[in-house]
């Protein structure tokens, strides 16, 4: 079998010129990176605005698993599988990290027969995004820390500093560090830390922002700590925001790449699904309805935590209205919800495989009767899944009454996943409701207890007395009117991971809450999460090279 990498080594890539002409976009938006990459000038948005949008068709999974979903692979399959049917469409994806690159995962531009390319530039430096705003970051930082040196005017107390530095990379050597060290004239010593890149605000920031106006006032309401009067402190305060915007002009323009079958792909931002909302940018979701009839995105995690903030955060606040949702599933995954264990998941197993099925069932249920939304089940078929196995979940999810179809994707290309495709194509058509899982206006308590119950399916929510106090704090300070992002674990609905299936009878506890101000929400922590991963024992570092013709090996 060919590795991910062989496959996009062995297609021809198109000029990515003629990928843009093919979009319909014309040649003054397009600014080039070298022969297959390209960034698109936002004025194309302006210049579009009267015009009419394409439909959103948003792709997500059941909870995830060791054994792996596949969302991504199923984004640009179905891209391609509309294309052969004739559609005029778009995929729109989070770019990569280098962490998760040299970490455990390896690359994030799909499998298979269903990727994007260059995959390699994608995910390495690809176009300087990532690089920017790690820039962006810590030039706040070296602000904020300076403004300390300098007689501290703003009183910021050193003990209460939020804001940290970042480096787009797992190593976990910097997540607590001391620094300042040497003395007067070598700054003020504090404790600090790094997060990863993608971790930072900023690119939560990057993601939401409607243009260049939008992202220096976000920027502005960054609080960076507090003062020793127990008064927020912001970016704003340090006048910041416009180098900052400066530094990220460029980084705020979707980056515009092919599929192995030529369909144009966006690839543009990609922020924590935990502590953000898990999405690529506002900006190429908008650009890309401006340019196809059909636009394929994907949102990080399970149903419960990507989906239910690409809807309750990215599309409250772009006013995206999505057209049909994408619920991708494997054979596999669903019987490790059934509780086998990874070792086991080859072996036919029809008893575990029903076993898990709540899961997926529970993850479509949301969708359908929460978020008022169409949805189709994407069975995404590995080598290793048996003809029973692959029968069981289609009978079950068609006797009740679940959209389902077979995805091939990952061995076939868009050919592979033409009835999905058509059944995408349909449920376009059907009229649909969309709403929130939760009015703007309630209170805190009540934004969280409404998805903990709704889309979680718990009983009720446990707020600490440590949490109860910041949330009076927030309040006060006049956040109580943001949306919600619930950093939880992702293997589970409720907040304890080993709660596989569609666990009922517990409590979301929730343990701590910060508001992200510039991206306008507020975070409650369900458990620790970690915001500077380390590598594992034998990294995916270790395997990657490269020759003296520059070719790559070794990402998969
Ligand atoms: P996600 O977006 O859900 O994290 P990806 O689409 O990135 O998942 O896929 C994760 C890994 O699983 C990739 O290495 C991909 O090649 C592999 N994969 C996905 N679908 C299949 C499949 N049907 N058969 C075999 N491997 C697959
Ligand atoms: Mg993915």
């Amino acid at each position: 079998m060919k590795s991910d990498i062989q496959i996009a080594q062995e297609t021809e890539m198109r000029n990515i010129n003629e990928i843009a002409n093919s979009a319909g976009l014309d040649s003054k938006y397009i600014e080039l990176y070298g022969n297959y990459k390209a960034k698109v000038d936002y004025n194309l948005l302006e210049d579009k605005k009267d015009e009419a949008d394409g439909k959103v068709i948003l792709v997500t999974a059941i909870s995830p698993t060791p054994a792996g979903e596949g969302k991504t692979t199923t984004t640009v399959g179905l891209a391609d599988a509309l294309r052969k049917i004739d559609k005029n469409v778009l995929v729109a994806l989070r770019e990569p990290s280098l962490g998760p690159v040299f970490g455990v995962k390896g690359g994030a531009a799909g499998g298979g027969y269903a990727q994007v390319v260059p995959m390699e530039d994608i995910n390495l430096h690809f176009t300087g995004d990532m690089h920017a705003i790690g820039a962006a970051n810590n030039l706040l930082a070296a602000m904020l820390d300076n403004h300390i040196q300098q007689g501290n005017e703003l009183k910021i107390d050193p003990r209460r500093i939020t804001w940290k530095r970042c480096v787009d990379m797992n190593d976990r050597q910097l997540r607590f560090i001391t620094d300042g060290l040497g003395g007067k004239p070598n700054g003020m010593p504090r404790e600090d830390g790094f997060d990863i890149t993608v971790a930072s605000e900023i690119m939560a920031i990057l993601c939401l922002s409607d243009d260049i106006e939008d992202l220096k006032k976000r920027i502005s309401s960054i609080i960076v700590g507090y003062s020793y009067d127990d008064e927020p402190v912001t970016a704003g305060q340090l006048n910041a925001q416009g180098a900052m915007a400066a530094l990220l002009k460029d980084a705020l323009k979707p980056n515009l790449v092919q599929t192995l079958e030529h369909t144009p792909a966006f690839i543009h931002g990609g922020p924590f699904a935990n502590i953000a909302h898990g999405c690529n940018s506002v900006m190429a979701t908008r650009m890309a309805m401006k340019m196809a009839d059909y636009v394929v995105t994907e949102a990080g995690f399970g149903a419960d935590l990507g989906a239910e903030k690409f809807l309750d955060i990215k599309c409250r606040m772009s006013g995206i209205k999505p057209s049909a949702v994408v619920v991708v599933a494997t054979v596999r995954a669903l019987k490790h919800h059934g509780g086998v264990a990874k070792a086991d998941l080859g072996t036919e197993n029809l008893k575990a495989l029903e076993k898990g099925l709540p899961n997926l069932l529970q993850h479509v249920g949301n969708i359908t009767n929460v978020y008022g939304l169409p949805a189709v089940v994407a069975i995404n078929r590995f080598p290793t899944d048996t003809e029973n196995e692959l029968k069981l979940v289609e009978d079950k999810c068609r006797e009740l009454g679940v959209n389902v179809a077979l995805s091939e994707v990952w061995g076939k290309g868009g050919e592979g996943g033409i009835s999905l495709a058509e059944e995408v194509v349909r449920l376009c058509e059907e009229p649909n409701d969309f709403r929130f899982s939760y009015d703007i206006d309630m209170s805190i308590e009540e934004k969280i207890r409404a998805i903990a119950q709704k889309v979680y399916h718990a009983d009720d929510i446990n707020i600490l007395p440590a949490a109860a106090k910041q949330l009076a704090q927030l309040e006060k300070l006049g956040f109580g009117k943001l949306p919600i992002c619930i950093a939880k674990t992702q293997y589970s609905f409720s907040d304890d991971p080993s709660l596989l299936g569609a666990p009922e009878g517990f409590v979301l506890t929730v343990r701590n809450l910060k508001v992200s101000a510039g991206a306008g929400f507020i975070v409650a922590l369900t458990g620790d999460i970690m915001t500077m991963p380390g590598l594992p024992k034998r990294p995916a570092a270790e395997k990657i090279d490269v020759d003296r013709t520059g070719k790559i090996s070794g990402l998969f």
